[in-house]
């Protein structure tokens, strides 16, 4: 084979993966289309059979006639078509690369990028992982709208996109609706994970909700008036949102489960291979939520979790007293419990209650019991 580059009209007369000819089709080189070969995702010019439906990426006309028979076998088990309840058209199963994360396009359902089998309709642009297609509820019981169960609604491309009711962005594939409160949500913002905590700031309970779910709107926290598009607390029903820093949840907490004091935090290191898990319910928790953590032990558990339980906390004054596990080595009985943050971050400990809002200096720097 002689290796000039391809030329729009270029034919291959004969190839092991169809029976006719192929021509190479000079289409948008954005075009997105099934290598009918191998069963991968492509993009950019194919050849194009002008008698039946089928495409072949440069990459597999360039392969010999062995090496094309095992990918075509390959490629056959790959590409089967289904009916979906969450889309109107027929789903093409393909593949995609592990490492073609070019291609920027994500899963209606779980909103990751997608990789490995997927479910399309390229007419759609509409994608689904194989494992989110084969999860997929039918009927969804939503946080947000605990009321009445939401049905899947399919939305065509170029129709009415209506506007997701917890995420305000528009939904273009396909809703989950309430039709008696006529109250729509994306499937991903649907089947949100969260947690209800109560807190004697707000009349009802509110949401642990996570940066993920604000990508059109900021609501304003009720306390500190400022947009809240981090972490916050909030009763969809009310619109009442709150930052976690506004709600004083304690920086650290003793819990009767676990020895070691608590401490709230978002950065947890641990081997999430398995799941992110909550140490004491044992329940699958949001890994964009804060949570309360022993470093010393991996132990992880929900804010609403630890807080319905812990221990006075003077429990842990005793226990730091008992194994001297202070930073800083030393502990004054007059004061309180020395801050266990790193020198030079901003303490923004409430133990209680109130706030201690001093910079961790070279000087041991205390939190207040009372
Ligand atoms: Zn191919
Ligand atoms: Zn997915
Ligand atoms: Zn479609
Ligand atoms: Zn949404
Ligand atoms: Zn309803
Ligand atoms: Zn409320
Ligand atoms: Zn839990
Ligand atoms: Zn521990």
């Amino acid at each position: 084979m002689c290796n000039r580059l391809p030329f729009f009209g270029q034919e291959i007369q004969k190839n092991a993966f169809h029976p006719h000819p192929l021509t190479l089709n000079d289409n948008d080189p954005e075009t997105i289309f099934v290598c009918n070969g191998c069963g991968e995702l492509c993009r950019g010019l194919s050849y194009n059979c002008n008698l039946c439906l089928f495409s072949l990426e440069s990459k597999c006309a360039a392969l010999n006639d062995d090496l094309a028979k095992h990918e075509a076998l390959k490629g056959r088990e790959i590409q089967t078509t289904i009916y979906h309840f969450s889309h109107n058209h027929q789903l093409t199963r393909c593949k995609i690369n592990r490492l073609q994360t070019e291609f920027h396009l994500s899963c209606m359902a779980c909103r990751q990028y997608l990789y490995g089998l997927v479910y399309a309709c390229l007419g759609c642009e509409f994608f689904l992982h194989e494992s989110c297609l084969k999860d997929m509820l039918m009927e969804v019981e939503s946080p947000f709208h605990p009321q009445h169960p939401l049905l899947p609604f399919p939305l065509v491309s170029g129709g009415y996109y209506p506007e997701c009711r917890f995420c305000r962005d528009r939904i273009v594939d396909i809703a989950f609706i309430c039709f008696e409160c006529r109250f729509g949500l994306h499937y991903s913002c649907a089947n949100y994970q969260t947690r209800r905590i109560k807190h004697n700031c707000h009349g009802h309970h509110l949401l642990h909700l996570g940066k993920s779910i604000f990508v059109k709107t900021s609501p304003k926290c009720a306390r500190c008036r400022t947009d809240c598009n981090d972490t916050l607390f909030g009763c969809i029903k009310c619109k009442f949102y709150i930052h976690l820093e506004c709600i004083s949840l304690p920086y650290i907490v003793k819990h009767m489960r676990h020895l070691h004091p608590l401490t709230l935090t978002n950065s947890v290191v641990e081997d999430n291979s398995g799941g992110h898990y909550c140490d004491i319910c044992e329940t699958e928790r949001n890994p964009e939520h804060e949570v309360y953590y022993c470093k010393e032990c991996t132990y992880v558990a929900h804010v609403d979790c630890v807080i319905s339980e812990v221990e006075p906390p003077e429990k842990i004054f005793e226990y730091l007293k008992k194994r001297r596990l202070t930073k800083r080595g030393r502990i004054d009985e007059r004061i309180g419990i020395p801050c266990l943050l790193p020198i030079g971050e901003l303490c923004m400990t409430f133990f209680p209650t109130q706030p201690c809002d001093a910079l961790v200096t070279e000087a041991d720097h205390f939190v207040y019991l009372s």
